[in-house]
């Protein structure tokens, strides 16, 4: 059997604690719904962290021992330390997978990653919104069918001002008439990133089978593997100046 992939599950979790709505959808906020899923998925070891624990759940041990991290943050993006930033930027430098949740599109920690602004067109108006497989053959898409449905979700669309995506996995339509590129895959180092669009917080979103099923997906593929284990321990020699051939 193969060694599980460590997972950690970060969540902001403000929305839970101060609005009734959202508390109602997710009583123990929405990290331990997603901790659950991915458990229930297998392979996997979880935990949890959240923006209120010391250094954000994020210290460099923690880090150390996490293979794949996932982020949903919203309301205050401006409260995670820049030093915790960056040091999880470094981790996916060196092969930490990364899965950006819905509203995280706007956390420091994507926007570094990505060296744009994130911003993209919104509207919470409840909206259906059907989730389109543009790459069947892709790992993240692997059971998830043609499409699926979210009958309620906040509306993101066009224009989505990241780079260019090395691969597309999704593309969502919403009633409203606008499309958004919302399974999207980047590489930055030796990391995967993925980004992942629904899951607003008064939405049941992250106990619905499908985007549950994405995200483990995307857990999987986004894990290092044993090659980019191998490369992080020479990131370091690599930096040294190479001696000259004689
Ligand atoms: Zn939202």
């Amino acid at each position: 059997m193969s060694t599980p992939i460590r997972v950690t599950v970060w969540n902001e979790f403000r929305h839970e604690k101060r609005n009734d709505k959202v508390k109602a959808v997710y009583p123990d906020g929405m990290h331990a719904v997603i901790a659950q899923a991915l458990k229930a998925a297998g392979g996997m070891t979880v935990r949890t962290a959240t923006l209120d624990e010391p250094e954000h759940g994020l210290t460099p041990e923690v880090l150390a021992e996490t293979d794949v991290l996932t982020w949903w943050g919203h309301t205050a993006h401006g409260d995670v330390k820049d030093e915790v930033v960056k040091r999880v930027q470094e981790r996916v430098l060196q092969g930490m997978g990364l899965i950006v949740l819905h509203s995280g599109h706007h956390s420091k920690v994507f926007k570094a990653l990505m060296g744009t602004t994130g911003n993209l067109r919104w509207r919470e108006a409840g909206e259906k919104e059907r989730i389109w497989t543009v790459s069947p053959g892709h790992p993240i898409a692997q059971g998830v069918g043609e499409y699926f449905e979210l009958a309620h979700e906040e509306m993101y669309g066009e224009q989505f001002d990241v780079p260019q995506p090395d691969e597309l996995v999704f593309l969502s339509w919403f009633q409203g008439g606008e499309v958004f590129r919302s399974g999207a895959c980047w590489t930055r180092g030796r990391g995967r990133i993925f980004y992942f669009r629904p899951g607003h917080e008064t939405y049941p979103t992250f106990r619905d089978a499908n985007v549950q099923r994405v995200i483990a997906n995307g857990v999987r593929w986004a894990a290092p593997h044993a090659q980019q284990a191998y490369n992080c321990l020479h990131v370091k020699e690599a930096m040294e100046p190479i001696p000259a051939q004689t």
